[in-house]
């Protein structure tokens, strides 16, 4: 379960996130929609504190901070469960698809080099990728290194998975191999905070979306009833330029 009250956040003067007020249940898939530049990405890097919020409290499992004074101890606590895919991959350049897999068990999470492995081989397999386990990023189209970084947050076995926009550095036909592992894994029971454009994927997959402009929820509910049956203008105006 992952629970935010009254996140705020400000980069200069300008107050990107105004008090964010978000529950996340266990297995959950919420899609978060909103214009460019409304705090989407912000919220996610707060939510395990790749930026510092200014206020708020942060719930993650059995973890709960008072942002205004966390330790570094409960910062990593937040991080273990909470791992993240990004737009850009943020793979290991230096290293194979396995060993990029392979770093946070190893290296993070203390796990002996061989059960690490044998758990990232079954990964890679899930991900539809164990012919290319020795290939490095550079080997590896778009599509496939996404689906690198998806598998390496999935063998963290974390709380949730937050995905920062993960089609959107790609070429559209690449878009629907990285989709399909995502409702796989969504299928699969694990909570996934899910920042897209893929109105499809919020369609057929979200239990929930949650639309923000202005670093507020300006209005959530059932996919149906968001995408659809918008009750306020700005989600209306919003989704009139998506669809
Ligand atoms: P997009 O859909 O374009 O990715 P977004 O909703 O994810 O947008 P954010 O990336 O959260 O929006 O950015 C919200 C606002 O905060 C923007 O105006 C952005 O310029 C600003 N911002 C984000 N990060 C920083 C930073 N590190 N320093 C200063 N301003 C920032």
């Amino acid at each position: 379960m992952i629970e935010i009250k009254g996140l705020h956040k400000s980069f200069g003067n300008h107050e990107v996130l105004k008090g964010i007020d978000l529950k996340v249940e266990k297995g959950e898939v919420v899609v978060i929609l909103g214009p460019s530049g409304s705090g989407k990405t912000t919220l996610l890097r707060c939510l395990n504190f790749l930026e510092q919020p200014d206020d708020g409290e942060i719930t993650v499992g059995n973890t709960r901070v008072n942002c205004n004074h966390v330790s570094k101890k409960e910062i990593l606590e937040i991080r273990r469960n909470t791992a993240m895919v990004f737009q850009l991959y943020n793979l290991f350049k230096n290293k194979t698809a396995l060993e990029n897999i392979m770093e946070g068990l190893v290296v993070a999470r203390k796990i002996p080099r061989e059960e690490a492995e044998k758990t990232s081989r079954q990964i890679l397999a899930k991900v539809g990728l164990s012919e290319k386990w020795d290939a490095y990023p550079s080997q590896l189209s778009g599509g496939q290194q996404q689906r690198v970084g998806i598998a390496r947050a999935l063998a963290l076995n974390p709380e949730a998975i937050l995905f920062d926009e993960p089609t959107s550095a790609l070429d559209p036909e690449l878009v629907g191999e990285v989709l399909g592992v995502m409702k796989k894994v969504a299928r699969e029971g694990l909570t996934m905070i899910v920042v897209t454009h893929e109105i499809s994927f919020a369609r057929d997959i979200a239990d929930r979306v949650i639309f923000i402009d202005g670093g507020v929820i300006v209005e959530q509910g059932p996919p149906a009833e968001i995408l659809f049956h918008p009750r306020e203008e700005r989600t209306k105006q919003f989704l009139k330029r998506m669809l």
